[in-house]
């Protein structure tokens, strides 16, 4: 497998995800592939798809729990960074990261991306998960996104994306890989905009944990409360299992205080979801993915 592999792009073997993913947390896999554009990710999926071989779709590693090893290939999209601002929408490859874009076009006085600019994740991950922030979210802005399935490419309109809170058809659709996405934008005002995103960045920085490896937050706010809150309110701040700990400064992240792995950072939130159950009655549903 590995010959064909490296025929298509480059590729690492028994490879350290450490550093690819924001958690930190110790993990390894078999293969780790990087395409450098459209072409050579589509090959690799072709094979991969065609051959049954097991494989992940890594982008920025920001929303993910890492396994301590998985036994498959790893495809890194980084490599995939074009993209182009029109006039009154963005087109971007899946690996761009969202922040570095959303900052750009609101230099340049475009609103719509505004909500994006702290979110640690590249393109493909966030029209996945549909990605949100103050108020807003990719569904509010995607005209359409490129998929692949192994045979063919498919253009999806936001309709056909489902998109819900957190969540979109893609995450029932693994068959569909993200090549790339049309975003909607609209001139606005430059200075209004500097201030605005100046405003949200300094919230981010007050509210949440910056200074410790995290996947950001844990479990999606249920109906009318907020995850956090429940948290904060059954003390949990502090809380751990082995280097996994709930953080002191924001009780919906877990962050990694050194050498935690998966299984910590499962049964940290297997403890919190059961005594949120046990004393409010809410299934705390997770928001991060957890990667087997
Ligand atoms: C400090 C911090 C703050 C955060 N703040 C926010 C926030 O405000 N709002 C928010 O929504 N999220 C937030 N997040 C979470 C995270 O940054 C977003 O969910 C982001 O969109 C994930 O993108 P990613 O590239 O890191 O995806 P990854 O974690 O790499 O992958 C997540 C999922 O997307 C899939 N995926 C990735 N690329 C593709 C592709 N090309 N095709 C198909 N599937 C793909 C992966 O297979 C995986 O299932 C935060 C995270 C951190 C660490």
């Amino acid at each position: 497998m590995k010959k064909e592999l490296i025929s298509i792009c480059e590729i690492e073997e028994n490879f350290d995800l450490k550093k690819y993913n924001t958690y930190k947390l110790n993990s390894t896999c078999d293969y780790f592939a990087k395409p450098k554009n459209v072409e050579e990710f589509k090959k690799l999926i072709e094979y991969i798809i065609k051959n049954n071989i097991k494989y992940f779709i890594l982008g920025n590693g920001s929303n993910i729990i890492l396994p301590v090893h998985y036994d498959g290939v790893v495809i890194y999209t980084r490599g995939l960074n074009n993209y182009e601002i029109r006039e009154n929408y963005v087109y971007a490859e899946c690996g761009v990261m969202i922040n570095a874009l959303a900052i750009k076009v609101t230099d340049m006085g475009y609103a719509g991306l505004d909500f994006a600019t702290g979110i640690p994740g590249t393109i493909g991950g966030s029209v996945y998960m549909n990605a949100g922030c103050f108020g807003s979210d990719v569904s509010n802005i995607l005209i359409s996104a490129e998929v692949f399935d192994g045979e063919k490419v498919i253009e999806l309109s936001n309709e056909e994306l489902k998109y819900g809170y957190r969540t979109s058809m893609l995450k029932e659709h693994k068959e569909y890989t993200i090549l790339s996405c049309k975003l909607k934008i609209e001139k606005g005002n430059k200075e209004e905009l500097k201030a605005l995103v100046t405003e949200r960045t300094n919230k981010r920085i007050a509210s949440q944990d910056l200074s410790h490896p995290s996947a950001g937050s844990v479990f999606r706010n249920p109906e009318g409360t907020s995850a956090g809150k429940l948290i904060d309110d059954l003390g949990l701040k502090g809380y751990s299992v082995n280097d996994a700990m709930v953080s002191f400064k924001h009780a919906n992240f877990i962050i990694n205080n050194k050498d935690a792995n998966q299984e910590d950072v499962v049964k940290l939130i297997e403890e919190i979801k059961s005594k949120v159950k046990d004393e409010y009655d809410i299934d705390l549903i997770l928001e991060q993915e957890i990667i087997k």
